[in-house]
């Protein structure tokens, strides 16, 4: 190194090594401030201009341009197109603002860069992870055996799941070693059940585990979007009979577009009535558990025997934060290898925790930080706020269009999701969803109900108010009335 112009390269107990720290997030922060000049979602720029943007700029320079040259550029092309996700004017998918002190949980994580895989690379926070887990374990109401661990969110839970399940079936019906020897003979008479609103990480997560898309099973859901369970038990029944072999179930708990629940203490009946494997896929409605006054409605999600909870959702925790529960601990066996560098198995005798045991991941971020100082910061009242709010205000916009003849709904929310539509044709409500994003500065989703286009408002942002969300739907019936005009 000798250069002597080098940007520093760490933070230690140095001087000067410290100045240089303040300066870079310092300033870091003045340009992230600076970009928030007013509360609208989107203000950046169209698909081709931000390609033209990007590709007028070198990435690998000669040259090190420094820190500030750089944050300059980054200030000028990147941060003024972000979307704003703290914008109530945004409401298209599951994606979170970010709640401020967890944005500081970032901070201290991303600066001492721990590494979940072994307690030598993250001994409080290995400790911490241990500590969250089990308060989540509680919480869900799966206590004694219970064991789990922090993922990248729910599609990484879902094969975490779907794994475990497929593992148990083989070893304790099939006697037969799949981590050892691979899938037995038979793998290709596997079936899995779950609802055709369920999220797509079902069939990943089936193609990756050498089963393929067809072991989904698709049952129909009822007029709510809820898996129909008499629908569930004739496929099993009917799988049976021509001797395919049923190894689990999967209950989406708030599914993406709905959020609807699926009815687990009845999916749980069947499932011990068959002895199948119940996976709780709630990356939506984990957060309902700290609702002050809908809980009730994911009540019986203790039954799963494995459980999807995301934390970058209702939680409103920064990407990625998901965390994968599993009923009995000892399942979780299906993550762990022997590295003689990392989880040497004189560890454990002597109190040491290497939680790669326990993961699909190796190197692994301090994510659970994020959970334990927004909990404490929040404490159940704060976040019960929070959720009645977000599920309140869903409330309040199926009332306003189910009183308003220009708008039909879909379903009645049991979350925080509203999907509707702009009666008349599917073109104006695709061109109304456009016309809002590029000249109004408002992103709402938009999904397919019965092979109709709907809108959808994703309301994660407790500071949306219900004027706003009048005002949203009378721009939407305006703009509609525009469109149809021209159409
Ligand atoms: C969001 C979502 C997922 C996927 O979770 P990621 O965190 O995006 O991987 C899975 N299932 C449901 C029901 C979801 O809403």
């Amino acid at each position: 190194m000798q250069n002597d112009n080098i940007e520093p390269l760490f933070l230690s107990s140095s001087k000067e090594s410290k100045e240089a720290y303040r300066a870079i997030i310092e300033s870091t922060v003045t340009a992230i401030l600076d970009s928030m000049q007013d509360e609208k979602a989107y203000r950046g720029m169209n698909p081709r201009q931000l390609q033209q943007e990007i590709s007028s700029q070198t990435l690998l320079p000669e040259q090190g341009l420094g820190f500030p040259s750089v944050l300059d550029s980054v200030s000028k092309s990147i941060i003024p197109n972000f979307l704003k996700t703290s914008s109530t004017d945004y409401m298209a998918h599951l994606h979170s603002p970010a709640l401020l002190e967890s944005i500081a949980s970032e901070l201290i994580l991303s600066t001492f860069n721990q590494s979940m895989d072994s307690w030598d690379q993250s001994p409080i926070a290995t400790e911490v992870e241990i500590a969250v887990i089990k308060q989540l374990c509680i919480m869900y109401g799966i206590k004694e055996h219970s064991d789990g661990v922090f993922t990248s969110g729910g599609s990484q839970s879902n094969l975490s799941g779907i794994t475990l399940a497929r593992d148990w079936y083989c070893n304790t019906k099939l006697h037969h070693d799949v981590k050892k020897e691979g899938l037995p003979s038979c793998y290709s008479k596997f079936r899995i059940y779950t609802s055709e609103v369920s999220h797509f990480s079902m069939e990943k997560s089936a193609h990756l585990l050498g089963l393929g898309y067809n072991a989904v099973v698709k049952v129909k859901v009822d007029a709510q979007c809820k898996m129909d369970c008499k629908a569930l038990e004739k496929h099993i029944e009917q799988d049976k009979e021509q001797g395919f072999l049923p190894i689990a179930v999967i209950a989406t708990i708030g599914t993406t577009d709905y959020g609807s629940i699926d009815p687990i203490g009845e999916i749980s009946a069947i499932c011990k009535k068959e002895g199948l494997w119940l996976h709780g896929d709630a990356a939506y409605g984990s957060g309902v558990i700290l609702s002050g006054k809908y809980a009730h409605r994911i009540a019986s999600i203790d039954c799963c025997d494995s459980l999807t909870v995301d934390f970058h959702k209702m939680f409103l925790l920064p990407i990625s934060c998901g965390a994968f529960l599993v009923k009995e601990g000892k399942n979780l066996e299906a993550f762990t290898l022997h590295a003689d560098y990392l989880n040497r198995e004189e560890d454990e005798e002597d109190g040491y925790t290497n939680l790669v045991g326990k993961s699909l991941q190796t190197t692994r971020r301090f994510d659970a930080l994020k959970v334990w100082m927004a909990f404490q910061v929040r404490g159940k009242a704060g976040y019960a706020a929070i959720i009645d709010t977000c599920i309140e205000n869903a409330t309040y916009v199926y009332e306003r269009l189910c009183l308003n003849n220009a708008f039909e709904v879909a379903i009645q929310p049991e979350i925080s999701s509203v999907v509707f539509r702009l009666k008349g044709s599917c073109e104006v409500n695709k061109r109304v969803r456009r016309r809002l994003i590029h000249f109004q500065g408002v992103v709402i989703g938009q999904t397919v109900y019965q092979e109709k286009t709907y809108l959808k408002f994703t309301l994660l942002n407790p500071t949306v108010t219900h004027e706003k969300l009048d005002s949203l739907l009378s721009l939407i019936e305006e703009l509609g009335i525009e469109e149809s005009k021209q159409a």
